[in-house]
């Protein structure tokens, strides 16, 4: 099994998995790019998945349908109308070519119908978590978005996720500006700026790198409360409200 990042938009991954001659394609935001790399390796489009409803992510799903015939997998939600498989919550989908079973997981925060896909320590979170942040929240709440983090930070350490933005530079100055001793996050910062000079992706990352430096993963470390705490300027009662003051201030940083 191959996966391939399909840059898009500027800041967009598309991802694209392959095995043999077949692949699938997540979140195929424009279909352009995604067509020239099946024509590139190869490859003849299987299936599709999506995580969500934003044009980002399903802008060039009709397209690529019209020209493969590609199933569409994705959440049951009425604005997305090129789904031809809905799915919810602990849906499995056996893909035998591929070698893999994938699971949904229902991460709502982001937006409400917000899905993930898990299998083989993989994990495609579309605009749910990111590499040292999360999703902005649009349509769910702050409550909602934390236990959808939390879900996803409870998956073993070696999970691998295939976020769908490149946001991880500017989401490091935010962390190290929460947590400017977190050594882990000094070292990752610079691991990061050498790929990004390089111009390679930040993405995938392991949960393990995510729980060591990721502020809205770590609301219950002392650090963060007192910063959080500092920031709002009042004591904060738990993980859901630290959490919640984070994403506040990481919307005007
Ligand atoms: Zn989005
Ligand atoms: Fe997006």
């Amino acid at each position: 099994m191959k996966i391939y990042p399909i840059p898009a938009f500027g800041d967009n991954y598309l991802w694209l998995v392959a095995n043999g001659t077949r692949a699938l394609a997540v979140d195929p935001g424009d279909a352009t790019p995604v067509l020239a790399a099946l024509e590139r390796h190869r490859l003849t489009l299987d299936t599709i998945l999506i995580t969500h409803h934003h044009g980002d992510h399903i802008g060039g799903v009709a397209e690529l349908v019209r020209r493969t015939g590609a199933r569409v997998y994705g959440p049951a939600d009425e604005r997305i109308a090129e789904v031809t498989d809905p799915v919810a919550e602990g849906r499995r989908i056996d893909l035998p070519w591929l070698g893999v079973a994938l699971t949904v997981l229902e991460v709502p925060g982001h937006t409400r119908s917000h899905i993930a896909w898990y299998g083989n320590d993989a994990l495609f979170c579309g605009d749910t978590l990111f590499a040292a942040g999360c999703g902005r929240l649009f349509e769910g709440t702050a409550e909602q978005m934390w236990h959808s983090l939390s879900r996803i930070a409870s998956l073993p350490l070696h999970t691998r996720i295939y976020c769908a933005h490149e946001y991880t530079e500017s989401n490091l100055r935010f962390a190290q500006a929460v947590e400017p001793d977190n050594q882990a996050l000094i070292a990752r910062a610079r691991g990061v700026a050498k790929l990004r000079a390089a111009d390679q992706p930040s993405v995938p990352f392991a949960l393990a790198e995510e729980l060591a430096t990721n502020p809205f993963l770590r609301v219950r470390e002392a650090a963060i409360i007192g910063a959080a705490e500092a920031h709002a300027g009042r004591k904060l009662k738990s993980p859901v409200e630290v959490f919640t003051v984070l994403r506040e201030w990481k919307n005007v940083f």
